[in-house]
């Protein structure tokens, strides 16, 4: 039985890394390679369920551990194993549980020729998986989570398994998936690489998602970065900004 284990662990190993490369080949620029990545995800998360319930007793993996021909019998599938912990003192997130309906739904839908994935929404979810199950992996597993990721893939768990290290990297993807062969830019409004793309003159950041408009000086009528102007007068509407030169001009006139 413990053999029957090491399979389990094995196998869930290899999925949860081979999503891991399909992710990343998908943030290279090969869309498709997400819908591979549901795929593996999805069947980590499976078997990494049966792996915790196994942490009780390998035997309770199976639909009947009674049974006389036990190698014959079916195993419990993902909301069995989830209802187990449950009754084990060990329930899951509201949140946890959303996201993995999500993602079943959609598992179905690829195996079915029937879906449609918003790729950012998909991305988004998936880093909340990531970061649910290794938090939980954390309180109530015998292992950890990282020595199971292979070499290549550790950034990408890392990135991934952290909250705000992954909300970012979520929006540097969406503003280079927008941008196309355009530029990105760094946000002048929240500080952060690589999250905003320029339209028409106004810098929409896939972090913050707040937009440093394009400002006109009302000295010298300048265009300019709202983040980078200086306000001069909000009595009025639009507000009138300033650029720096302007600015400093006017004060060593006193
Ligand atoms: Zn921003
Ligand atoms: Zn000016």
């Amino acid at each position: 039985m413990p053999l029957h284990k090491l399979d389990l662990k094995e196998n869930a190993l290899d999925s949860f890394n081979e999503a891991l490369v399909k992710y990343r080949e998908g943030q290279a620029g090969n869309i498709k390679a997400y819908k591979f990545a549901i795929l593996h995800f999805s069947h980590f998360l499976e078997l990494l369920f049966k792996l915790y319930v196994s942490q009780a007793h390998p035997l309770l993996i199976y639909k009947n551990p009674f049974s006389k021909n036990i190698a014959k019998e079916q195993t419990i599938g993902l909301w069995e194993a989830v209802q187990f912990l449950k009754n084990e003192g060990k329930p899951l997130d509201g949140k946890f549980i959303v996201d993995l309906e999500w993602l079943k739904t959609l598992r179905n839908g690829i195996e079915h020729h029937k879906f449609e994935m918003e790729i950012a929404s998909a991305r988004r979810t998936l880093g909340r998986l990531v970061q649910a199950m290794n938090e939980f992996s954390a309180e109530f597993a015998d292992f950890k989570m990282e020595d199971w990721i292979t070499e290549p893939n550790l950034e990408i768990f890392q990135l991934l398994a952290d909250e705000y290290k992954a909300d970012v990297t979520h929006a540097q993807d969406e503003a280079r998936e927008r941008a196309g062969d355009g530029e990105v830019y760094d946000c002048g409004l929240c500080g952060e690489r690589n999250t905003a793309v320029c339209v028409l003159g106004n810098y929409i950041c896939h972090y913050c998602e707040d937009e440093d408009k394009l400002i006109i000086c009302c000295i010298c009528g300048a265009e300019g970065k709202r983040s980078e102007a200086i306000m001069w007068n909000d009595d009025v509407s639009p507000t009138d900004y300033a650029c720096v030169s302007c600015v400093v001009r006017i004060e060593n006139m006193n």
